[in-house]
């Protein structure tokens, strides 16, 4: 195994996997209603990756430096016999750490399952505590009482510690961060608020829409102080902080006030077999294609990420205007 380096010598280490671009919420701020109506084209199956040919680009991602699986989407828990492919990944030597990120509607019956099969643990999204917020957000009526459910049944799977991500809107469930952080706190899961990005082209998005880490901060350590602790490892995306009263902690991803590109060492696939090596990037390459045309799998990935020299955060904070067309995050997974 060598661990492939890009133009900016950042390595390969980390891999998301979108397996659906479907959802069955409609957050306002990924896939709002009035683009993803009824009448929206989702990919038809035979585009999707079938299980074994994603398995067979996360190992020759895993033989190029991944140590790190997500699996995403869309809802990933919407396509079907998932936990065969956890099992069929978590067969692949080197992949120390197999994770999934769900909007938890299908977690409670689906948690042991995906235990067995071998998933390490998951990342719930939430944002808010309050069911009108939160209703409003996902804008399909779905409850928080159910996340929340689901959020103690996996951890009793062994799916903990629980990440909790909540993507924090002005106007909107700014409210949430003290709230959560409140709620969260003794629990042995782990808040991370995320500043509110302008991944795709449908959520209209608007910098003042955007309440920054440091507000967020300020905010929870007004009512529970907090104080910094280190990364858990190089580049974790999340800043770490830590509840002085020894109540746990909470973290925060700056994308956009403090972009990490420097540090970025993730690729991902999209659900149809494209791999793309920034959230931000307008294009990937097929992989599909690749392997559907008996090419060679590793040297694609390997051309890819050598010519990497993506940092679209970094040169948006410098420069306000979008610099190109980004791809939907349902489409190519958070
Ligand atoms: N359906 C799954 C879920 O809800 O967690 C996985 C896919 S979802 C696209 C992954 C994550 O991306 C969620 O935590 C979601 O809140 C986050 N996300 C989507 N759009 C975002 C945006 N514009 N800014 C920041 N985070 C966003």
């Amino acid at each position: 195994m060598t661990v492939a380096t890009d133009l900016f010598d950042r390595q390969l280490r980390d891999l998301r996997v979108s397996v659906t671009d479907r959802c069955n919420f409609r957050c306002t701020y990924c896939m709002p209603k009035e683009v993803f109506g009824p009448g929206y084209e989702f990919l038809p199956r035979d585009q999707l990756l079938t299980f074994e040919e994603i398995t067979s680009v996360v190992r020759h991602f895993v033989d190029r430096g991944v140590r790190k699986v997500r699996i995403t989407g869309g809802e990933p828990l919407l396509r079907k016999g998932i936990e065969d492919l956890i099992a069929m990944i978590d067969q692949i030597d080197g992949v120390d750490d197999l994770t999934l990120t769900t909007n938890a509607s299908l977690l409670t019956r689906k948690a042991t399952g995906l235990a067995d099969a071998g998933l390490d643990r998951v990342t719930v999204s939430l944002d808010a505590m309050d069911d009108p917020t939160f209703q409003e957000m996902n804008d399909v009526g779905f409850p928080v009482s159910t996340v929340l459910e689901a959020i103690e049944v996996a951890a009793a799977a062994g799916l903990g510690p629980i990440k909790v991500n909540a993507v924090i809107k002005r106007g909107v469930n700014e409210h949430s961060v003290v709230d959560m952080a409140r709620h969260f706190r003794g629990s042995g899961h782990i808040v991370r608020f995320i500043e509110y990005m302008d991944v795709g082209n449908s959520n209209g998005w608007r910098l003042d829409d955007v309440v920054s880490a440091d507000e967020m901060l300020d905010a929870i350590h007004a009512v529970f102080p907090l104080e910094p602790i280190p990364p858990n490892y190089p580049g974790e995306v999340a800043n770490r902080f830590r509840f002085l009263d020894g109540g746990g902690e909470v973290g925060v991803i700056a994308s956009v006030t403090k972009p990490f590109c420097g540090s970025c060492t993730r690729a991902r696939v999209s659900a149809e077999g494209s791999v793309y090596t920034c959230l931000f990037a307008a294009s990937g390459t097929s992989l599909r294609d690749v392997i559907r045309s008996g090419g060679d799998l590793g040297a694609t990935i390997d051309e890819v990420w050598a010519k990497r020299d993506d940092r679209y955060s970094e040169i948006r904070s410098s420069n306000t205007a979008r610099l190109a067309v980004p791809v939907e995050m349902s489409y190519i997974g958070g």
